[in-house]
């Protein structure tokens, strides 16, 4: 499991590694045609600023020879912002007093015919907060049933899974799934999510290797960006991306 990965990768040592490379180590990163961690490391840096565009352009050029000229678009639909979390970003978080609603699956099927209408849309990302006593596995695997007679490709971004919840959603008709993991540092993420099933670092972090055992078809992986100290995350993506094909599956 990555958690335990995690555990032999100091963030300061990250953190200070990133900060130190050189114009050089810029230049030799660009110059490949497959990069090593070390040079993603580089390409985060302070160093590679000068060379934002270089890398636009490559990363067009990657993107254009991977999945050529498409643009693909999704519908993301809550269908329920209930949520027994308390992240500290978030205005679901329990302790607001607002109109919670958990769709019925009638309302859930108007709300996938009212998005038909607009557009021949096939991808529909289904999001919840956190309930998994009201709107749990069952009632995803009932919101997917009903999906799968509009849309031909359905993701979820709901809480972190087991293996074997995963692995009964793509039995409904799940074809991929969606999770943030906000930071790689367990200190400032439990300052984030203080309580709730959001709180456990490692059932979330890990959540990842689960949906990879279960044979989920698309794993979308997220941190959060731009702030301050968001740059030692993005680099644990890509040391994770590194290690994915050690996942056994669950058969
Ligand atoms: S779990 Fe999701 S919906 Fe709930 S408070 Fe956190 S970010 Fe918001």
């Amino acid at each position: 499991m990555f958690s335990d990965e995690l555990k032999n990768i100091s963030w300061e040592e990250t953190t200070e590694k990133i900060a130190s490379m050189t114009d050089n180590d810029v230049r030799r990163a660009l110059a490949k045609s497959h990069c090593d961690v070390d040079d993603f490391m580089a390409l985060l840096s302070p160093a590679a600023e000068p060379y934002l565009e270089t890398m636009a352009r490559l990363s067009r050029k990657y993107t254009e020879e991977r999945f050529g000229k498409t643009m693909s678009m999704f519908i993301p639909l809550y269908i329920t912002n209930s949520c027994s979390n308390s992240c500290v970003y978030c205005g679901f978080h329990r302790e607001n007093p607002m109109a919670r609603t958990i769709l019925t699956p009638e309302q859930i099927e108007d709300e996938y015919k009212a998005i038909k209408e607009l557009a021949p849309f096939e991808n529909i990302l289904l999001v919840t907060g956190e309930n998994p006593a009201k709107a749990g596995v069952p009632y995803l695997a009932k919101a997917i049933d009903i999906a799968k007679k509009y849309f031909s490709n359905i993701k979820i971004e709901v809480m972190p899974l087991s293996a074997e919840d995963y692995k009964e959603l793509t039995h409904h008709g799940l074809n991929g799934v969606i999770c943030f993991q906000e930071t790689y540092n367990k200190e400032h993420y439990q300052n984030y999510h203080p309580r709730g099933m959001k709180s456990k670092f490692e059932w979330r972090c890990d959540g990842f290797d689960r949906m990879g055992q279960a044979g989920v078809h698309s794993i979308g992986m997220g941190v959060l960006i731009g702030g301050r100290r968001s740059t030692p995350s993005t680099f644990h993506v890509c040391v994770r991306l590194r290690t994915r094909d050690s996942t056994p599956t669950v058969t």
